[in-house]
């Protein structure tokens, strides 16, 4: 599955807010911003020392690929997500 968290892209889909995304079993959720699990990476913002996300000269923000085993958990019951538009398994909250 391939996620984005950006309107504009192809792949964007609200129930994404509501994923946790883990690469190696190591939490990249705050920073990332589009997650392929099938290809086996995340796009994250570049963050620096003090967390803070580093910018380019433009002051757009910088970002990097990492590659790895991509894993996307529903926030609320924590099962592994396979589709984004069902959503988890669980019935008893909504996954648009
Ligand atoms: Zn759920």
């Amino acid at each position: 599955m391939h996620v984005s968290m950006y309107r504009k892209n192809i792949h964007y889909h609200p129930g994404a807010y509501r994923m946790r995304t883990f690469l190696d079993d190591a939490e990249v959720t705050r920073h990332c911003f589009e997650a392929d699990e099938e290809s086996g990476f995340v796009l994250v913002y570049k963050v620096d020392h003090l967390d803070k996300i580093c910018c380019n000269r433009d002051r757009s923000p910088m970002a990097e690929k990492l590659k790895g085993t991509v894993r996307l958990i529903c926030s609320e019951c924590g099962q592994h997500v396979s589709n984004p538009k069902s959503g988890c398994s669980s019935a008893s909250h909504g996954h648009e």
